[in-house]
């Protein structure tokens, strides 16, 4: 409906106009966007079946990855209430509610880029000051968010979700809204943001290092062994998708400094 065929219809019948816009927006956008992160998810899942089974994955620590079953680790990584829940609850009531920005609710254009990087960037920043006050303010606030998913000292792939509901709220959820606030995109972009973000968060927990991480290391994108310092030493590398805000608060430790980790990751 063009704008004067809209201001037409509120001349005719007044409360057309009222009806039109307390109305639920189409969930086309926000069921395709669900899809894209479940697909996302899948290609991880798949690939890391494939990884371990056929390729010849270097343990980022020397102890060696944990022992278990691959479809107990899907079965877990599936379960988690904090990640998937509360994440799929995020996007559909956000959505739902109009509380995005009206830009995402348009199907125009496709996938711009430079929108997809801006998000990931601004969220990761974000997430990042958010993870470092989780670890700062107070040892009671620590414990009842995050050092949940601090149990893990040599992760595996399957623990990227596994942490408190306090934890998701304020270092994904929070962090999340700000940044759809700060970045106007359409839903495209959106969508290839939302999937990329959580594919590549479960990335870095792998027990393993990824064929593509030396390269990531050199160009400063958050690697497995970035991750696993983190989860060792507890003091370093708050980030999580990219290096460059640890470099910043001279809080980045390379993998290939730590002793306890394989040397060539
Ligand atoms: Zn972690
Ligand atoms: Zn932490």
């Amino acid at each position: 409906m063009s704008r004067i065929e809209e201001e037409l219809a509120t001349l005719v019948a007044p409360e057309m106009a009222g009806a039109r816009t307390n109305s639920w927006p189409d969930p086309l956008g926000l069921s395709l966007g669900l899809l894209s992160v479940a697909v996302g998810q899948a290609c991880v899942l798949a690939y890391h079946w494939a990884y371990l089974r056929f390729g010849n994955p270097t343990a980022v620590q020397k102890e060696g990855p944990q022992r278990y079953d691959f479809w107990e680790g899907v079965r877990t990584h599936l379960a988690q209430l904090e990640g998937f829940v509360l994440l799929g609850s995020y996007l559909t009531g956000t959505w739902m509610f109009r509380l995005m920005p009206a830009s995402y609710y348009s199907l125009d254009g496709r996938v711009n880029p430079l929108h997809v990087a801006a998000q990931l960037l601004v969220m990761d920043a974000l997430q990042t000051v958010a993870h470092y006050a989780e670890h700062k303010l107070s040892p009671e606030i620590y414990k009842s968010s995050h050092k949940p998913h601090h149990r893990f000292l040599n992760p595996r792939l399957f623990d990227a979700f596994n942490g408190s509901i306090a934890d998701t709220v304020c270092m994904i959820l929070l962090p999340l809204y700000v940044t759809a606030n700060v970045v106007h995109c359409n839903v495209w972009s959106y969508m290839a943001f939302g999937t990329i973000y959580s594919s590549w968060l479960t990335l870095i927990h792998a027990e393993y290092s990824h064929p593509w991480d030396p390269l990531f290391r050199r160009i400063g994108f958050g690697t497995a062994g970035d991750h696993h310092v983190h989860h060792k030493v507890f003091i370093k590398n708050y980030g999580h998708l990219f290096m460059y805000w640890d470099k910043l608060m001279g809080t980045y430790k390379s993998p290939l400094d730590v002793d306890k980790f394989c040397k060539d990751i």
